[in-house]
C-alpha cells in the first residue's frame, strides 16, 4: 500500500507520545473512488508535493486506499459533554488520523480523514459520510478561512462510489480534513473522567509543546496553559459572532484546544439579524443559540479547566480554583475586548485613544436597530461602507424607511468626523464581507452535487466565497439572502 514514489513523508508524534490516547485502525476499502475536489492551494502550502499526480492517485490517497509512506492511521480517543451530558467514550468513530505535516512555514498539522469507515469507537453508525456533509464542511470551511478566521480546513473530497443509508441513500464521499491538530477539550475529559492523571499530563505536555511551546518551560505552564486557550477561543468565538456564524454543536468534543474551529455539522451564518436564532434540527433547548455561544465557549472551558487542577496543584487540586476561575471569569473580559475591536473596525472606527463607553453604545444601537427591522446581517454591515462615502442609499434600502435610520446615522457621521483616519469605506470593506455561505445556496450546491452528481455550483460558490470581501456586480445574486420561504423552514441536520 505504500508510495514510493512521493518524496512527502508523514510524522507521527501523537501516535509516538500518546500511545493511549488511540487505536490504530485502517482505512476501509472503497470500490471506486473518484476525486470531487482537491484543494491544490492547500496542498502546496503544505509541501506535499501531490497536487501534479493524476486524479484517479489523489482519489486514491484521500479515501486512504493509499498509504503514503509514514502513515500510521490511527482513530482518536475523546468523550465530551454533549448538550450538557457527559459521554465518557466519543472518539474518532468515523475519522482517522493519517500523520501529520511539517509544512515549510514550519508548523506542523495532522491530515485526517473523515468517512472513512467503523472504528474501535464506533458504537453505532456505520462509519461513513454522505457526500453532502462531506461538501458542506469543505465550503464552509474554506469560506471560514478566507474570512481570516482559525479553523480546520478540507484538503479534498473522494466519492467512494457507495452508497450511505440514512433517511434517504444517500452517494458516499470521504473527506480529507487538515488541523493545527485535533486535540478538543473531550480528548482531556477522557483521561480524566476516569481519575488518570498521568495521562492527562501527557496530553498536556504534548498540547502545550504543539500549540503553546512558549509555555513549556515555565513552572505555572498548566494555569497559562488555560489562559491560552482561554484567549484563542475567546477570539475565534467573537470572530464567529462578528460574521454571524452560529456553529451549532459546541459540544466540548467540537472545541479544539488550537483555537481553530471544528467540526461542521449543522452550522449556518445568519441573515435577519435575531440574537435568539437556532439553525440546528438537534438543538431543541436552543443550547447553542447565536448569543449564547460566549457563555457555551465559557462553560467549555470551565470542564476543560476542571481536567487541569490535579496538574495546576499536584498536592491539592482545590487549592487551584481559585487561580482557574480568576481566568475563566476573563475569558468575558477577553472575549468583550475582541468583539467590541471588531465591532468598532467593522463600524469603520479608529480602536484607540476616543470613547470606548460610546462606541460601544453605538455598536449597540446598530444591532438593535438591525433586531428591530430583521435586516440582513452581513449585508448592513457592507452597505454602511457605501454609506461612508456618502451613498446611503443601498443601506437605506435594507430598512423600511429612511428615518428609523437617521438618528443612528448622525451619531456615526459624528463619530467618524472624530477621528483622523481617512478612507473608512475602503478598511470597512476590507472587513466586512460581502459574500458568506448563504443556507439556500450551500443547498443548491449540495443538492446538485448529491441527486445530479453535479459540482459546478459547488464549485462557482467556493469560488466566489474565496474571495468574500471583493464585490463583483455579476455575482449579485451571491450576495441576496434567501427568498421568505426558504428561511422561515430552514434547519441544518448533523454532518453524518
Ligand atoms: P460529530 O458529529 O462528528 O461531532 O460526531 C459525534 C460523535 O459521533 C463522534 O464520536 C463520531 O465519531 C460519532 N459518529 C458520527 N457519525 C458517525 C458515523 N457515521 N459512524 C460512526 N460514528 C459516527
Ligand atoms: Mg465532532
Amino acid at each position: 500500500m505504500q508510495e514510493p514514489s512521493i518524496p512527502f513523508r508523514f510524522g507521527n508524534s501523537y501516535a509516538e507520545e500518546l500511545p493511549d490516547f488511540y487505536v490504530e485502525s485502517d482505512p476501509m476499502t472503497v470500490e471506486a473512488p473518484s476525486l470531487l475536489q482537491f484543494n491544490t492551494p492547500l496542498a502546496d502550502e503544505l509541501g506535499l508535493g501531490v497536487a501534479e499526480l493524476p486524479s484517479q492517485d489523489l482519489a486514491l490517497i484521500f479515501s486512504g486506499q493509499k498509504l503514503l509512506a509514514g502513515s500510521r492511521p490511527l482513530a482518536q480517543a475523546y468523550a465530551g459533554h454533549q448538550f450538557g451530558g457527559f459521554s465518557a467514550q466519543l472518539g474518532d468513530g468515523r475519522g482517522l488520523l493519517l500523520g501529520e505535516v511539517a509544512g515549510p512555514d514550519g508548523r506542523r498539522r495532522d491530515i485526517a480523514l473523515k468517512g472513512s469507515g467503523r472504528t474501535a469507537f464506533s458504537r453505532g453508525g456505520d462509519g461513513k459520510a454522505a457526500i453532502g456533509p462531506v461538501l458542506r464542511e469543505y465550503l464552509i470551511g474554506e469560506a471560514m478561512h478566507c474570512l481570516g478566521i482559525p479553523t480546520t480546513r478540507a484538503l479534498a473530497a473522494v466519492a467512494t462510489g457507495e452508497s450511505v443509508y440514512r433517511e434517504n441513500i444517500l452517494p458516499g464521499a470521504i473527506l480529507t480534513r487538515v488541523a493545527s491538530s485535533h486535540i478538543r477539550i473531550g480528548t482531556f475529559q477522557f483521561f480524566a473522567s476516569q481519575q488518570r492523571w498521568d495521562q492527562v499530563r501527557q496530553l498536556a505536555d504534548y498540547a502545550i509543546e504543539r500549540h503553546y511551546p512558549h509555555l513549556s518551560g515555565d513552572e505555572d505552564r498548566y494555569l497559562l496553559f488555560l489562559q491560552a486557550v482561554s484567549e484563542a477561543q475567546a477570539a475565534l468565538v467573537a470572530n464567529w459572532m462578528l460574521v454571524g456564524f452560529i456553529h451549532g454543536v459546541m459540544n466540548t468534543d467540537n472545541m479544539a484546544i488550537s483555537g481553530e474551529t471544528i467540526d461542521y455539522g449543522p452550522c449556518a451564518y445568519m441573515e435577519a439579524f435575531s440574537p435568539d436564532v437556532v439553525f440546528s434540527s438537534i438543538d431543541q433547548q436552543g443550547r447553542y443559540a447565536y448569543k449564547n455561544q460566549p457563555q457555551m465557549a465559557q462553560w467549555n472551558l470551565t470542564r476543560f479547566a476542571e481536567t487541569l487542577l490535579p496538574l495546576i496543584d499536584e498536592d491539592k487540586p482545590e487549592r487551584a480554583v481559585p487561580k482557574v476561575e480568576a481566568i475563566l471569569n476573563d475569558f468575558t473580559l477577553h472575549y468583550e475586548k475582541h468583539w467590541l475591536a471588531g465591532a468598532q473596525a467593522k463600524l469603520g472606527l479608529e480602536t484607540s485613544g476616543l470613547d470606548i463607553d460610546n462606541d460601544k453604545l453605538l455598536v449597540n444601537d446598530w444591532l438593535k436597530l438591525l433586531e428591530i427591522y430583521s435586516v440582513d446581517y452581513t449585508l448592513a454591515w457592507r452597505r454602511l461602507a457605501d454609506a461612508a462615502e456618502g451613498n446611503l442609499e443601498p443601506l437605506e434600502a435594507l430598512f423600511p424607511c429612511s428615518e428609523v435610520l437617521a438618528d443612528w446615522l448622525e451619531r456615526w457621521h459624528e463619530r467618524i468626523a472624530k477621528q483622523a483616519a481617512a478612507d473608512s469605506a475602503s478598511r470597512m470593506r476590507a472587513i466586512n464581507p460581502i459574500y458568506i455561505p448563504r443556507n439556500h445556496l450551500v443547498e443548491d450546491a449540495l443538492d446538485a452535487a448529491t441527486n445530479d452528481a453535479n459540482l459546478e455550483p459547488f464549485e462557482k460558490l467556493l469560488a466566489v466565497l474565496s474571495h468574500p470581501f471583493d464585490e463583483r456586480p455579476e455575482l449579485a445574486r451571491y450576495a441576496q439572502p434567501a427568498p421568505e420561504n426558504f428561511t422561515g423552514c430552514y434547519k441544518t441536520f448533523c454532518g453524518t
